[in-house]
């Protein structure tokens, strides 16, 4: 197949073809690419080439391009002789602009083998550093720095990130032998050990290596670089990068770049430095320059956690010069690509170099502040802030916080890093493995590391929060902590972890597996406690208990969504089931509820037993008894539902499930008469009991969700669709009087066939003329449908001649158009994500494309006989933003999510509208 595949592309222009470039080039001022080359540089080599092009200090190098990633898999593994031919070239041009050569005895060319995707990926694909180095040229380097300690320092380090990344020897093995080295001579810190020890290092490490491999570390500088190229390939479909793709939807074929770059040195001694930084606090969003460094070391120190860094501010005092132009270079920065920035640097013998600059991954807290900061500094329009702040990221803001007098009353058992905002309260535990299993328990798991890496990715992503004793407040555990919106404290260095054995001891006290601790993501307090914890400060205000004007993070946030409102062209509404839901839906901005879901209002207080009444009735009189206790009910919740709608649109459904759902389990019915049996007593329970039992088995379906349900009972008992239609109308005609316009929209759940539709509308009509006569009022209402049976969308245009609205229920309909049952999907779904059978979960992520089509023939059909029928989407979709994105061009009138959705919903459908039109 990949034969076939290069026959096609040889005869054709494009990627893997001589002639079509491959390799791009940074230096001396000048870049073949720049910043809108995200797609094919990656963002780090994108970023390069721009820094370049713009003049700052960033070291030559050259970009290898993700198509080249592609072809790598495609010709199986190998990367064909016209690209490589294309290498070698940029490599000499590389070897000219840095006046060095790579292999060279006495002036070796040290090279950074680096990976790069369109999307930043955190210590996903790893970086060699230090290339070219071998027995010879390190002692070339040594001569020409007059520097041994230097020299093998960076040999030392290179054959461990190769021996790693390259050669899959585990760290472990080298940290072992270096451990070794630093207790032997009885140091320790790296940066006590001299060259000989440094040598030393080296030569157990190449030991090291000949014994893991049974071959030499390889010592030809070209060889080292074609298979460090290929590790960087061969690391995009590791498993914790594909992990990392999923849970961020990152697709596969986008590939990876290879950037090979010009090494310049942290680690030449205390006038060299390395750093990370952002030019914006990214955990509370304040505009303060933000970073850390380390003196004489290497870009790997700093993320890794060996070394805790010094925060950048003290890099003022120590290399003022460098600081001073970091602070310029870096601001620039920001508002070259009007956003914060997240940039890498190294200073060598007090020289600055720039090694990387991107967008700052933020919290949902932080990026609320930064969005509206920017606007106010006039870096950015309120249409560019509301672009730049991820929807998914605002659920963070309506995350719980400590109860602040409860918390005070707990001593502080240590301190970490605040890495990331938000009140954690959980149970112990050690591995991500752990923690998962946990958590698929239901329990309430905090992971606690030593340090987290990229292999815990799974575990972080069920925690409540994640805590760590070694790292800075960039390293692995903050960075994704923060991404994930997890709260994470890192660095509580008193900590003392004993992974083995799953217990930490910290402040005399011992705290094992499963004991609950509890911290605060924005404090770094840490308490050894269950604490409970409060509402955000957003859902004080929303809920009254906080004044509006005393929040700052409120009014921002409502701000920023107002402008998201202006751009947006859904309408947004909420699935909202009881009065205190629809306020809530309300507060958010929801502005109707489109699925008011009728039979939860059967499980409240004291309803059951007259909903089993009504269902155990044999007769139609006995049924109507019970129906006639219920309506006073339900016409109660549709008015105080109504009533928190302020006159927005409701959207109610008749009763949907299948009616065994509102009976006691068979299982549970027969132990419970089996003991009464053996008690002996004959008597009314227990004869209740077995009239139950029959009931329910007579009910019995071998499947439910494709059996009595929807409209199918309201057909066979019309005497519920007719109770509820009472209910709706009275309680509309009675707001009406009150002066509060109310149009109900009665919804029909489940047709597949006109007539079924025709059937129910009948019975809805005639009851609510009664009612209106009743009532002395005579008010607007609209009888509709949900879409989701695929032959209802099928026959949509039937179906509008009847409907006067359709909502698209897209749990079922993707239930019935994959076949797949929604409650049985786990059993397997993780093995078709495995397999790369489906990219993500159809129930969380609307799929686009096979039942996308279900839903625009629908549309258009529907829109055929009736121009301008309202169409809306009640599914669990409704409050995904890249499900929005396809509603958007699809056209349809809104969308509709649980409440805490709202403000996601808000904010992705005015995304939606800025970056796809109707009709695409
Ligand atoms: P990541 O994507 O994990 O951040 P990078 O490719 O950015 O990996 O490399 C990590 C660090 O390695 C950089 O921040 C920098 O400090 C160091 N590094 C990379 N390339 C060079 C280079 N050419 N010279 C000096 N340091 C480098
Ligand atoms: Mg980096
Ligand atoms: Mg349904």
């Amino acid at each position: 197949m990949a034969k076939k595949k290069a026959a096609r592309r040889s005869r054709t222009a494009g990627p893997g073809r001589a002639g079509h470039k491959h390799v791009y080039f940074f230096g001396g001022g000048k870049a073949d690419g720049n910043r809108n080359m995200k797609d094919l540089l990656g963002g780090k080599g994108s970023g390069l080439a721009e820094m370049t092009n713009a003049g700052l200090p960033v070291p030559p190098g050259f970009t290898i391009s993700t198509e080249v990633c592609n072809i790598y898999y495609e010709q199986d593994r190998k990367i064909p002789a016209n690209i490589d031919k294309e290498i070698a070239e940029n490599l000499k041009k590389l070897e000219k602009s840095a006046g060095a050569t790579l292999g060279s005895n006495d002036n070796p060319l040290l090279v950074s083998v680096r990976s790069g995707a369109k999307f930043s990926m955190p210590g996903m694909m790893d970086t060699i550093l230090n290339l070219g180095l071998n027995d010879e040229s390190v002692e070339g380097l040594k001569r020409r720095t007059q520097n041994g300690r230097f020299s093998f320092d960076s040999y030392r380090r290179f054959i461990q990130m190769f021996g790693n990344v390259v050669l899959e020897i585990p760290k472990e093995a080298f940290e072992h032998e270096f451990e070794e080295v630093k207790r032997a001579r009885g140091v320790k810190l790296d940066t006590d050990l001299d060259e000989n020890a440094l040598r030393e290092v080296v030569e157990r490490y190449k030991k090291v290596v000949q014994s893991r491999t049974g071959k030499a570390f390889p010592q030809a500088p070209g060889a080292q670089l074609t298979m460090a190229r290929d590790a960087v390939f061969r690391s995009w479909m590791n498993p914790r990068a594909q992990e990392y793709r999923r849970i961020y939807d990152i697709p596969d074929h986008i590939g990876t770049a290879v950037n090979v770059q010009m090494m310049v040195f942290g680690n030449t001694g205390d006038r060299s430095a390395t750093g990370v930084g952002f030019t914006r606090n990214p955990a509370t969003g304040k505009k303060e320059f933000y970073g850390e460094f380390l003196i004489n070391a290497q870009g790997e120190d700093v993320v890794a956690g060996i070394r805790t860094p010094q925060p950048i501010r003290e890099l003022e005092q120590v290399m003022p010069k460098a600081y001073k132009q970091l602070r310029e270079i870096t601001t620039r920065l920001e508002r070259h690509y009007r956003d914060v920035q997240d940039f890498e640097f190294t200073i060598q013998d007090e020289r600055l170099f720039m090694l990387q600059t991107r967008s700052g991954k933020r919290t949902g807290y932080a990026a609320v502040i930064i969005a509206t900061d920017l606007v106010a500094e006039k870096l950015v329009s309120p249409k560019d802030a509301v672009l730049l702040v991820d929807p998914e990221s605002l659920s963070q803001l309506l995350a719980p916080i400590f109860d602040t007098a409860e918390w005070k009353k707990i001593p502080a058992a240590t301190r970490g890093l605040p890495a990331s905002p938000g009140a954690a309260s959980g149970q112990v535990v050690f591995t991500a493995d752990d923690a998962v299993e946990w958590a698929n328990r239901g329990k309430p798991v905090v992971l606690v590391r030593r340090e987290t890496v990229p292999d815990d990715i799974h575990g972080m992503f069920v925690a409540q929060g994640i805590l760590t004793a070694t790292g800075g407040m960039t390293s692995h555990a903050a960075v994704v902590g923060r991404q994930m919106g997890k709260p994470s404290v890192v660095g509580a260095g008193e900590l003392e972890i004993d992974e083995k054995n799953h217990v930490f001891r910290v402040s005399g006290q011992t705290v094992k597996e499963g004991d609950f601790i509890s911290f605060d993501g924005l404090s770094g307090e840490v308490k050894i406690a269950q604490v409970a914890s409060k509402p955000s400060e957003i859902l004080q205000v929303l809920n009254k208990t906080l004044d509006a004007k005393k929040s700052d993070i409120f009014q921002r946030f409502e701000k920023l969504l107002s402008w998201a409102d202006k751009f947006r062209r859904l309408g947004i509404r909420a699935n909202a089931d009881l009065p205190d839901q629809a306020e809530l839906a309300y507060a958010f901005g929801a502005r109707g509820i489109g699925l008011c879901r009728t039979e939860h209002m059967f499980f409240g207080e004291g309803r059951i037993p007259i909903v089993q009444r009504m269902i155990l009735a044999t007769t139609e009189v006995d049924r109507r008894k019970a129906l006639d206790e219920l309506l006073p009910m339900q016409r109660d919740d549709f008015y105080g539902v109504f009533k928190a709608m302020h006159g927005s649109p409701v959207t109610i459904r008749t009763i949907d499930p299948p009616l065994h759902e509102f009976l006691p389990k068979r299982e549970e019915l027969m132990v419970e008469i089996a003991r009464l049996e053996a008690t002996g007593k004959q008597g009314r329970e227990l004869e209740e009991k077995r009239k139950l039992l029959a009931r329910v088995e007579q009910l019995h379906e071998f499947n439910p969700m494709l059996g009595h349900r929807g409209v199918r009972l309201g057909i066979t008992y019309p005497e519920i669709t007719e109770m509820q239609t009472r209910a709706i109308i009275e309680a509309a005609c009675r707001l009406n009087k009150e002066g509060l316009k109310i149009v109900p929209e009665i919804m029909i759940p489940l047709v597949g066939h006109v007539k079924e539709l025709k059937d129910q509308k009948t019975v809805v009509d005639r009851v609510a003329e009664e009612t209106m006569k009743a009532q002395g009022i005579k008010i607007k209402y609209l009888v509709g449908t949900m879409i989701e049976v695929p032959r209802g969308a099928m026959t949509a245009d039937q179906i509008a001649e009847v409907a006067e609205f359709f909502s698209f229920g897209t749990n079922d309909l993707t239930q019935l158009t994959f076949g797949f049952s929604r409650d049985d999907v786990g059993k397997f779904l993780r093995i078709y994500q495995e397999k790369k059978i489906l990219d993500k979960d159809p129930f969380a992520s609307f799929d686009a494309d096979g039942v996308g089509p279900v839903v625009r023939t629908a549309v258009q059909l529907g829109r055929k006989t009736r121009p301008g029928l309202k169409l809306g989407v009640c599914g669990e979709h409704g409050g995904d933003p890249a499900s929005i994105h396809f509603f958007e061009k699809v056209g349809l009138d809104y969308v509709s999510a649980s409440p805490y959705r709202i403000p996601v919903a808000r904010l992705a459908a005015a995304q939606a509208a800025l970056s796809v039109k109707v009709g695409d």
